[in-house]
């Protein structure tokens, strides 16, 4: 791939003269030591385009004061209790509540949003038409419903400006769109559905998520690294990490012409790995924005990778120290067992945290060493 190619849409200003320096050189120019605000803010040229996002069917409850008639429930049974919470729906570590000595905390993440229908025929059967949240093209989909825990899915790409954003939806019924087609914001994709783990009529629901894309070699990841068969090539969910959907509708709301770097900037960071520096981090060419003090790159014997806790690369920065191997450098404090905020990424708590292996292999699929 040539470092042209690199270079993100419109961000290394002047992108025809820079053709063939190196990629270091180019993403420094233009993005120089600034926070990604500036960097955006400077670059008028860079055809930042402004999200545009729209809801997926036609539930809109998620900006009224009842939260409970857009989130689908889950059943959840504890400590004796067997109650359906709407929360369940939610972006987060929602899931799953276990007791530990310092109280209750949630033990599984849950990647994207569950939005309820609004619409079934007499026998209950979900009539809501799926539609793409923004202007994109489609780049997968599965139609096998016994394929995937997401049932029949769609993922869209969408280029904003700063690199390329997934949106998926999951558990659908008939899929009406096809590899290659461009879509626009409220186009249909498909009805919603029920297909999929763990869900049935009565909670039939449309899964939403929007990602960063981790690794063009995920397949090869994959077959190295789990026991199973891929039959999504790189758009497998494990490859597609899940920004937090619900908080940016409100914010987009609020404000639209919110970006997604700031948006990601401002996650809260959870974890942090040092992993040795062998060339470039495919990662980094696709969201230069994720990188700091990238003019120490040259000298640098390692990357610095600060996740939030769910696994969303929040920054990238090269460090002078080394590293054998990718190994756990900082975590939050927490009382809670940090596997419970991490999907199982990190052993212990408190202060104290290590790498577990899914989260070596983890991180060794972000930084493309494997
Ligand atoms: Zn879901």
């Amino acid at each position: 791939m040539s470092n042209r190619r690199r270079c993100p849409r419109g961000l290394c200003a002047g992108q025809q003269r820079l053709a063939g320096w190196p990629l270091w050189i180019c993403l420094t120019l233009a993005l120089g030591a600034a926070p990604w605000g500036q960097m955006i803010a400077g670059s008028a040229r860079a055809q930042i385009e402004p999200l545009g996002l729209v809801l997926p069917t036609d539930n809109a409850a998620i900006f009224s004061d009842r939260p409970e008639d857009f989130y689908m429930y889950v059943h959840r049974s504890f400590e004796g209790q067997a109650p359906r919470p709407w929360s369940g729906g939610m972006y987060g570590n929602v899931r799953t509540p276990r007791r530990f000595p310092g109280g209750v905390s949630y033990s599984r993440f849950h990647e994207g949003i569950d939005i309820r229908p609004v619409r079934r025929d007499a026998r209950g059967e979900p009539l809501d038409e799926v539609r793409s949240i923004a202007a994109g093209r489609v780049v997968h989909v599965n139609a096998a419903a016994g394929g995937s825990s997401y049932g029949r899915y769609v993922v869209v790409r969408h280029d904003w400006g700063y690199g390329p954003f997934y949106s998926l939806y999951a558990h659908l019924n008939a899929i009406d769109t096809e590899v290659g087609r461009e879509v626009a914001g409220g186009d249909r994709l498909a009805t919603l559905g029920y297909t999929g783990v763990g869900i049935d009529r009565e909670r039939a629901h449309l899964h939403l998520e929007l990602n960063l894309f981790l690794s063009e070699r995920y397949d090869e990841w994959h077959r190295l690294r789990l026991n199973s068969p891929n039959r999504h090539g790189a758009y497998n969910g494990i490859n597609l990490v899940g920004i937090d959907i619900g908080a940016l509708y409100h914010e987009h709301r609020a404000n639209p012409k919110v970006a997604l770097p700031g948006f990601v900037s401002r996650m809260e960071p959870y974890w942090r790995v040092r992993a040795p520096k062998r060339g470039e981090l495919e990662l980094l060419g696709r969201y230069p924005w994720l990188g700091r003090s990238m003019d120490r790159v040259d000298a640098a014997a390692s990357w610095e990778l600060t996740f939030s806790r769910s696994g969303v690369p929040l920054r990238i920065e090269p460090v002078e120290q080394s590293s054998r191997g990718p190994e756990l450098v900082w975590v939050r404090e927490s009382a809670v067992p940090h596997a419970w905020n991490t999907r199982d990424r990190l052993t212990g708590t408190g202060a104290r945290a290590s790498l577990s292996a899914s989260g070596l292999n983890y991180v060794r699929l972000v930084t493309g060493d494997f």
